[in-house]
């Protein structure tokens, strides 16, 4: 046998006669949270990103982000949307318990970005989380903190505040899998891009580390993607507009990069799906068939391109991070893009 120090050797015969059988139980469900945040909560910009769309569900008009140390110290969410009442608080942080959905038929039609009501059970199991919030029939702001699990009274304007400390302070594991904290500041700050390129009504404002690093006003669709594409001014002029106006099912707009400035390797491509970035490879074929004509086969141009299509011919219930989404007929969805898009470009000469 190894060395190995008897306590070590009497841990291993004990599991090894429990790996013979053991009885089946429920997890608990902090447990189930847990595993959930496994899945979804990869690094801190995932939180980000679950945090911004649940503050743009709650028809926010104003957000800040905060995040100090790449997010791994801190991450703070700030909106003036709806809020939440103090009795709903800890609702907010149970699992599978959502305002957003009621019935599979509203599943079907589902208009938020939320609806599995597991993101703030999943962040809150791994890390402190403090939920402020002041709805509009609040005299006042309550506070959660998910470590206590006290309602407390708090100041504060309407709308909510979650801030989530420590991110990975009982994971330490999940920690070595994180980069520097520039990097991550800037995975968050992207996923922050990628949420507010699709809703330019919305003012945003991101401070990292003390600094302010974006600050975009309420916009035109057109200026936040100019915005959104950190384009300077003379690549945004050689953008190109486009927009299919509202057809009977679908309508198709965006900026498309001109093919003159591609570069070799794959730049600012922005996907949407009813105001939900998405990476889907339908979507990307179609894309680059539409530049088919127009591109050096191993040049990537930029574009940033919308798709609204009546809820009932997609379902985005197909994936924990909703990246991908499944079409009722992604062929016509194929052809029509890449139709409508080549004829775009072919006159952009
Ligand atoms: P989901 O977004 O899928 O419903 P979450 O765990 O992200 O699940 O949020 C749970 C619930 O908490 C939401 O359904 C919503 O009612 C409420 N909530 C979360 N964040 C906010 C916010 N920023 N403003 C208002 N309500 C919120
Ligand atoms: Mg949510």
């Amino acid at each position: 046998h190894p060395v190995g120090s008897p306590n070590k050797d009497l841990i291993m015969s004990e599991q090894a006669s429990e790996a013979a059988r053991r009885s089946i139980l429920p997890l608990p469900d902090v447990l189930i949270s847990q595993i959930a945040a496994g899945e979804v909560i990869e690094r801190p910009a995932s939180v980000v990103k679950e945090l911004l769309e649940n503050a743009l569900d709650a028809a926010s008009r104003h957000i800040e982000l905060r995040i100090e140390d790449g997010g791994m110290q801190r991450i703070v969410v700030s909106d003036d949307g709806n809020g939440i009442p103090p009795d709903e608080l800890a609702l907010a942080l149970t699992r599978h318990a959502t305002s957003k959905i009621r019935s599979l038929e509203e599943l079907e039609q589902v208009h938020s970005l939320g609806f599995r009501g597991e993101a703030l059970a999943s962040i809150a199991s791994v890390a402190r989380t403090i939920l402020r919030s002041r709805s509009t029939q609040d005299e006042h702001a309550w506070s959660l903190d998910s470590t206590t699990g006290e309602i407390e009274p708090a100041s504060g304007a309407k709308g909510t505040r979650v801030e989530v400390i420590d991110l990975y302070a009982a994971t330490p594991a999940r920690r070595k899998f994180l980069k520097s904290a520039a990097t991550e500041a800037g995975h968050s700050i992207e996923e922050l891009r990628r949420v507010a390129i699709a809703h330019p009504e919305v003012s945003f404002r991101v401070q990292s580390e003390q600094r302010v690093v974006l600050a975009w006003p309420s916009q035109t669709w057109q200026q936040r993607v100019r915005s959104g594409m950190g384009a300077d001014a003379d690549h945004a002029d050689s953008l190109i507009a486009f927009d299919s106006g509202d057809t009977a099912v679908l309508r198709l707009y965006g900026l498309l990069g001109h093919p003159e400035r591609a570069k070799s390797r794959s730049d600012k491509q922005y996907f949407y799906v009813n105001g939900r970035f998405v990476r889907d490879r339908l979507l990307q074929a179609a894309m680059r068939q539409a530049y088919r004509d127009v591109l050096h086969h191993d040049l990537q141009a930029s574009w940033c391109v919308f798709l609204n299509i009546a809820p009932e011919l997609v379902d985005v219930n197909v994936h924990p991070s909703k990246f991908e989404v499944r079409f009722r007929d992604p062929q016509a969805v194929f052809r029509f893009i890449a139709l409508q898009l080549a004829d775009v470009l072919k006159g952009s000469g």
